[in-house]
C-alpha cells in the first residue's frame, strides 16, 4: 500500500467511526482509591517521591519492560476507556477515541528519545546525560482524560521520573482509571505501585498544592489559559501545553476537493475536542465556492445563513460583561446536537455546521472545539497569511494549510509560527495520525517544547572525568 492510499484509509477509518453512534462494552470501571488513587494530594505526593526513589536505581530495560505493558493495557482497555470518556464527559465520539488510544499505544515513545552526548580528548571524557527532574507535577484536561495521563505517564517513567496528575474534575473518573492502570502494568511486571499517582477528588485547591509542594520538582500542563497562567506564575520550571485556534488556510492552487474532505475529516475528529484541529477555514476567493460546494455535497456538512447564524452565537457562547465564554453544553457535541439547540432538525450523518463570517466574528475568533467552522474569505494568500495569523492568536500552537505551492505554504509556515503545521492533510497528521514521527497529547506551545517526548522531562547533567577514560 503507498502512502496516499494509506491515508484515503485513515480518512475512511475516521469518517465510518465519527459516525458510529455508541459502541457497547462491558461495563465501565469506577476507579477508586487504591492503585495509585490517594484520598489527598499530600499522600499522593509522598508515595509518588518513594516510588521515583526506587526507580532510579532501575536499568532502563525495566523502564522499557513497563512501558510496554502499558501499552497493552492501553489496547485492551482502550474501548472501555473511550465509552467511560464520553460518558463522564458528554464530549467527543467512541470511535475515535477508541483511534486516539491506539495511537497512544503505538506511537508514544520511550527511553528511545534519551540519548547521551560525549567529547573524548587529551583531557579525558565528558559526558552529557539526561537524569529526571524527580517527581513531576502534571495538569490534564477533559478532552483528553485517559490519552494526556498515559502519554504523559510513558514520556515521565522513561526519562526516570514519576508523576502526580491533578485531572480535570469533569473527567476525574477516566483519567484515574488509567492513573491505575499505569500501576497496574508496572506491578505485573515484577514492579512497583505509584510511578503515577492522582487524588480521587481533584480541585483546584489540589491542583494548587501541586504547584507549590517542595517535593515537586517539574510541572507540565496540558489545557486553556487559566492553568497556563497559574502554571507559569508557580515559581517552578513549568512546560505549558495551552490552547489553540488552528486556521486552515486554502489557496487557489490546492486540490480543492480533497482539502474539502481532511478538513472535515480534521474538524470532526472526536467532534473537533483535539487542540490540534481545524478550527476555522480561510480560503482564497476564487476557490471558495467550490470548497463549500465540496464540503457540503460530497462531506455531510450543513451551511447556515442569516439569523441561523446569530441563533448559534446565541446558543454555543455565553455572554458576561461583553465577554463571551463557550457554552460547555455544546463542547464537543455532534452537529445534529448543536443544530437542535437552535431549532434545525438534522439527521445524525450530518458531521460539522458552516458558516461565511468576517474575520471579527466571535464564533470565528474563539476556540470552539465544537464541530462549527466559520469560513472567512480572502481576495489572495497573503492576506490569507495576515488573516490566519491574527486568528491563530499568538498561541503558536497549529496551523494547516491546502496548497500545491511551496512558496505559499513556505511563507505561511514561516509567518504563523507554530509547533504543529500540516500540509495537505487532516491536522490529525500533526500528531503521528496518518503522518510520519511519534505521538503526544501535550503540545507545549506557550513554552516551545512543541510535541513532548521522554527527552522533554528530563534535565542535563554533565558527567566529568579528566585525564582518564581517553583510549584513542
Ligand atoms: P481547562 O483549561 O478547563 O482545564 C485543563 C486543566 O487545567 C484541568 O485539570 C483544570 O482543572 C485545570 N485548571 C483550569 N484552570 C485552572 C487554574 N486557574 N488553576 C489551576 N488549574 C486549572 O481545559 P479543558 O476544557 O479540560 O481542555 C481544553 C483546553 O485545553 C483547550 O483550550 C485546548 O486547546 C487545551 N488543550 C491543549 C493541549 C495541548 O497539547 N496544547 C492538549 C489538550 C487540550
Amino acid at each position: 500500500m503507498n502512502e496516499m492510499e494509506l491515508k484515503q484509509v485513515v480518512a475512511e477509518v475516521v469518517r465510518k467511526l465519527g459516525s458510529q453512534p455508541v459502541i457497547k462494552t462491558k461495563a465501565a470501571p469506577k476507579a477508586g482509591i487504591g492503585q495509585g488513587v490517594f484520598e489527598n494530594m499530600d499522600e499522593a505526593i509522598k508515595a509518588a517521591k518513594t516510588a521515583q526513589q526506587e526507580l532510579h536505581v532501575m536499568p532502563l530495560e525495566f523502564r522499557e519492560k513497563i512501558i510496554t505493558r502499558i501499552k497493552e493495557k492501553i489496547m485492551e482497555n482502550k474501548e472501555v476507556l473511550a465509552q467511560m470518556a464520553v460518558h463522564e464527559t458528554g464530549m467527543g465520539k467512541i470511535g475515535h477515541k477508541i483511534l486516539k488510544h491506539e495511537l497512544v499505544a503505538k506511537k508514544t515513545p520511550g527511553t528511545e528519545c534519551i540519548k547521551t552526548r560525549a567529547w573524548s580528548g587529551d583531557q579525558g571524557l565528558t559526558v552529557i546525560e539526561s537524569g529526571p527532574f524527580g517527581v513531576v507535577g502534571a495538569i490534564t484536561p477533559s478532552t483528553n482524560p485517559s490519552e494526556t495521563v498515559f502519554c504523559n505517564a510513558i514520556g515521565m517513567i522513561a526519562a526516570g521520573n514519576t508523576v502526580v496528575f491533578n485531572s480535570h474534575p469533569n473527567a476525574a473518573g477516566t483519567s484515574n482509571f488509567a492513573v491505575q492502570l499505569v500501576n497496574e502494568a508496572a506491578v505485573e511486571v515484577g514492579g512497583f505501585e505509584n510511578l503515577a499517582t492522582s487524588v480521587l477528588k481533584p480541585t483546584v485547591e489540589s491542583g494548587n498544592m501541586l504547584f507549590k509542594h517542595p517535593d515537586i520538582q517539574l510541572l507540565v500542563a496540558t489545557g486553556g489559559p487559566g492553568v497556563v497562567k497559574a502554571i507559569l506564575q508557580s515559581g517552578k520550571r513549568g512546560i505549558a501545553a495551552g490552547a489553540g485556534n488552528p486556521p486552515v488556510l486554502v489557496d487557489e492552487t490546492a486540490n480543492i476537493k480533497k482539502a474539502a474532505a481532511d478538513i472535515i475529516n480534521g474538524a470532526t475528529f472526536d467532534n473537533n475536542l483535539p487542540c490540534i484541529a481545524e478550527k476555522e477555514i480561510i480560503v482564497v476567493a476564487e476557490v471558495a465556492d467550490e470548497l463549500i460546494h465540496y464540503m457540503t455535497s460530497e462531506n455531510d456538512c450543513y451551511m447556515l445563513q442569516g439569523e441561523q447564524i446569530e441563533k448559534l452565537v446565541q446558543t454555543v457562547l455565553v455572554e458576561k460583561n461583553g465577554h463571551y465564554t463557550v457554552n460547555r453544553d455544546y463542547v464537543g457535541r455532534d452537529a445534529s446536537v448543536i443544530l437542535k439547540g437552535i431549532g434545525i432538525e438534522v439527521p445524525e450523518s450530518i458531521r460539522c455546521i458552516l458558516f461565511e463570517a468576517s474575520k471579527e466574528h466571535i464564533l470565528v475568533v474563539e476556540e470552539l472545539m465544537m464541530p462549527v467552522l466559520g469560513i472567512v474569505r480572502v481576495k489572495n494568500v497573503d492576506e490569507g497569511i495576515e488573516v490566519a495569523k491574527l486568528l491563530e492568536g499568538g498561541n503558536r500552537h497549529s496551523a494547516h494549510m491546502h496548497s500545491s505551492n511551496v512558496y505559499n505554504l513556505t511563507k505561511y509556515g514561516k509567518a504563523l509560527d507554530t509547533a504543529i503545521f500540516v500540509k495537505n492533510a487532516p491536522s490529525y497528521a500533526g500528531i503521528g495520525f496518518g503522518g510520519e514521527g511519534f505521538t503526544t497529547f501535550t503540545i507545549a506551545s506557550k513554552t516551545g517544547e512543541g510535541l513532548t517526548n521522554a527527552a522533554t522531562f528530563t534535565k542535563s547533567r554533565r558527567c566529568v572525568m579528566a585525564d582518564a577514560l581517553y583510549i584513542r
